[in-house]
């Protein structure tokens, strides 16, 4: 594909948004960026730093100036804090009950729509997977999916990626904790979830990964298409 293309995924927990978007990424060969991996490498640090997480202040504190980057390759998950590679740490229990606390701090968000700005742009085409992209970081995308499915659906989706990775949690509390996240992701006062106006809504429930990145990358092509 010759035109360079912004492409902006966004959508709740377990809809298959990662490995979608790595592999758009991948069949359009562009960049792929992940803004929830950067959300939670600053978690990382806030948790680390045994930081109240009700307490705003102490949490800004602690998340000014967390040195992080992530990689572009979607073949490879690339996070690091400072030079420690955090990549598999900010997968675990810890990070993921902290970080919607996290990333509801209008000054932790503030600095990293910044940073996500800086590293979408470049050359070629890039892929940004997160909650907001369509909506506040990158309104001008040249094509917006948001992806949904069921609650019961995602948490089937979640538990059987846990069981693969051998942590056996319970199909109820993999249920409880992705709805959880929903309610703190759509109803925080900065950058709630939720679709783009322009974005094309795509149900993921009843759909394989390889059915829903074939149909991303028609998308992609046909908007490409109509901007060349
Ligand atoms: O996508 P992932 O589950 O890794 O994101 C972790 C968390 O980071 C989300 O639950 C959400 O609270 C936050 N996030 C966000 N905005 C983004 C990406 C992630 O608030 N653009």
């Amino acid at each position: 594909m010759s035109t360079s293309l912004v492409i902006a995924v966004d959508g709740p927990a377990g809809t298959g948004k990662s490995s979608v978007s790595r592999g758009l990424a991948r069949s359009l060969g562009a960049r792929y960026l992940d803004t929830g991996a950067m959300y939670r490498i600053v978690t990382l640090a806030v948790v680390r730093g045994g930081v109240d997480l009700t307490d705003t202040p102490a949490i800004e504190l602690a998340a000014a100036d967390v040195p992080l980057s992530v990689g572009y390759d979607p073949d490879e998950d690339k996070a690091y804090l400072d030079a420690e590679d955090v990549s598999r740490e900010i997968r675990g229990d810890a990070v993921t009950k902290a970080v919607s606390a996290v990333s509801a701090v209008p000054a932790v968000r503030a600095r990293l729509v910044g940073l996500q700005r800086e590293l979408a742009s470049g050359p070629g085409s890039v892929v940004v997977e997160g909650r907001d992209i369509g909506t506040v970081v990158l309104p001008d995308a040249d094509l917006k999916i948001f992806l949904t499915a069921s609650a019961e659906e995602r948490a089937r989706r979640r538990n059987q990626q846990n069981i693969a990775a051998g942590r056996a949690d319970e199909y109820e509390t993999v249920l409880a904790d992705v709805m959880r996240r929903d309610h703190l992701d759509s109803t925080r006062a900065v950058s709630p979830l939720r679709a783009a106006d322009d974005a094309v809504v795509v149900d993921t429930s009843g759909m394989n990964e390889s059915e829903v990145i074939a149909h991303l990358t028609d998308l992609a092509q046909q908007r490409a298409g109509v901007s060349q």
